[in-house]
């Protein structure tokens, strides 16, 4: 997003000192950073608490959801990340629904090998 979801931009946000920035999920500070494919994202500082919903994916993995999320919006459907099923029986990485209620897709971001038997 042009401005981060926040009506703040990257150039805002990226190395300016202090970081002023905390993680929505656990309220620990953050650095905005690259990764070493250039892919923009937010960490946070050393010593964040391990169990932050917020952590653990890539920025790869990340930006990967991010893609899905705005290719299904061009695309015409209604778009969300991290969408939970009934009862939490499932967890979409983005689902795609179709404006009108008749089709629903889940899409999943995957970056390391998986076999089609896993799937
Ligand atoms: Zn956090």
């Amino acid at each position: 997003m042009t401005d981060l979801g926040c009506g703040r931009s990257w150039d805002d946000v990226y190395r300016v000192k202090p970081s002023r920035l905390t993680c929505e999920g656990c309220g620990w500070p953050m650095n905005a950073r690259l990764s070493p494919l250039q892919v923009p994202h937010f960490a946070h500082q050393p010593g964040a608490p391990g169990d932050c919903q917020a952590g653990g994916e890539s920025p790869d993995h990340l930006y990967l959801k991010w893609c899905l999320l705005t290719s299904a919006q061009e695309a015409g459907a209604e778009a969300a990340d991290e969408v939970e099923g009934p009862g939490g029986a499932w967890r979409a990485d983005v689902l795609a629904s179709d404006p009108g209620g008749r089709w629903r897709f889940a899409l999943e971001a995957q970056l390391s090998r998986i076999t089609p038997s896993d799937i």
